[in-house]
Formats: structure tokens, C-alpha cells, sequence
């Protein structure tokens, strides 16, 4: 069965984040589920995030890793990924093993990209760009370097996703309020009334 990867699968809002958000409930390791789990949903994975996250890359083609290895190698990425920046919300900050894993592996990556390929930064600019996922996601985390950048990183409560917060001021308290919040309202309602959701307004 092929999984939707729709508008709700980009909360995180930047590349990086939302390739750590291929695994759900991250942090109840009992509920957790890897959307990677079966290899087919990778090239979906590149070619739906190449439409979702045109405001951050502009006209962009990401190539999805094929053989085993490179498959491997962005699934380790995507884990360095979430690692590093998840301890940055906990911690306030990055830590030495986090952040030389992440970058050992994005050097990798972007030491396999092809000669003519543009490595800088994502910006939304008109000519089209081309690269792989893994440098894409790489690159996209190395943006998010920037103090003012890493402070709008959150948590999901709900559904333990990294998000990207570009709220004026950083207000937001879900990854998608239309999915997370409005499930945390439902819940907060049940415990309340001891009944679903749904017969009174909230
Ligand atoms: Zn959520």
C-alpha cells in the first residue's frame, strides 16, 4: 500500500525536519513508525517534498538514493538529522557528537554529488536546481545553524515532529494545528467530559 504524502507529511517546514519526520512518535519508541520502512516510499518522499517545499528551495529537484547503500546512507543522514537538532531543543544548544556525526555524514554526501551540481545554501531562486536528497536535507540543516534559525525549532507534543516555527512570534504550539491540535483538543474534551469529543463545542 502506498502512503499519502500529503501537505500535513511537511509540517516541519524545511527539508531537514521534514525528512526527520519520516518516523513518527519518535520519542514512544512502542509507537513509533519508520515510513521508510518499505524502500518504495523514498523516491515518492523526494518527489513530494520537491512540490512542498518550493518556498525554501524554489524550483528543485531532489534525486532519491537508489541502490541499498545510498538508501543506507540517507536514512543514517536523516538520523543525525533528528538527532542533532532534538538535543538542540532540549539542550538549548548543539553537542559535540551530535553535530560532528551530522556533519561527517553531510560531508559524505556532498563529497558524492556531481561536479556541476550548485551546493550552496536553499533559497527560493528561479533556475531550476537539481541534487540529492541527502546533500538537499544536509544543506537545509546547515542553515538552520543560525541562533535565530535554531530557536524557532520545536517539538510536537502530539506526534513528536520537529518543526520549523515561522510564526511572528514563535506562538505555535503544534506541528499542524489542524491535525495535532485539534487531536489534543478531542483528547483534552474526552478527559474532561468523560465522552468524545464532538457533542458539545469546545
Ligand atoms: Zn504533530
Amino acid at each position: 500500500m502506498t502512503f499519502d504524502w500529503n501537505a500535513h507529511r511537511f509540517s516541519g517546514g524545511v527539508l531537514a525536519l521534514d525528512l526527520a519526520n519520516t518516523v513518527i512518535f519518535r520519542d514512544a519508541p512502542e509507537r513509533s513508525q519508520d515510513r521508510f520502512a518499505d524502500p518504495g516510499e523514498v523516491p515518492r518522499f523526494a518527489a513530494a517534498a520537491a512540490n512542498h517545499r518550493r518556498s525554501e528551495w524554489g524550483n528543485v529537484k531532489f534525486n532519491p538514493p537508489i541502490s541499498h547503500a545510498a538508501i543506507a546512507a540517507l536514512i543514517e543522514v536523516r538520523e543525525a538529522i533528528n538527532r542533532l537538532f532534538r538535543t538542540a531543543v532540549h539542550q538549548g544548544g548543539f553537542r559535540p557528537e551530535p553535530l560532528s556525526d551530522f556533519l561527517r555524514l553531510g560531508s559524505e554526501l556532498v563529497c558524492d554529488e556531481p561536479e556541476r551540481n550548485n551546493l550552496i545554501l536553499p533559497q527560493p531562486s528561479e533556475g531550476r536546481r537539481e541534487l540529492s536528497l541527502g546533500a538537499a536535507a544536509f544543506l537545509s540543516g546547515v542553515r538552520l545553524f543560525e541562533p535565530t534559525r535554531l530557536e524557532r525549532i520545536k517539538i510536537c507534543p502530539n506526534c513528536h515532529w520537529l518543526y520549523f516555527d515561522e510564526s511572528r512570534n514563535r506562538s505555535r504550539r503544534w506541528c499542524d494545528m489542524s491535525v495535532c491540535g485539534n487531536r489534543a483538543k478531542a483528547q483534552r474534551h474526552y478527559s474532561r467530559n468523560g465522552k468524545p469529543a464532538g457533542n458539545n463545542h469546545v
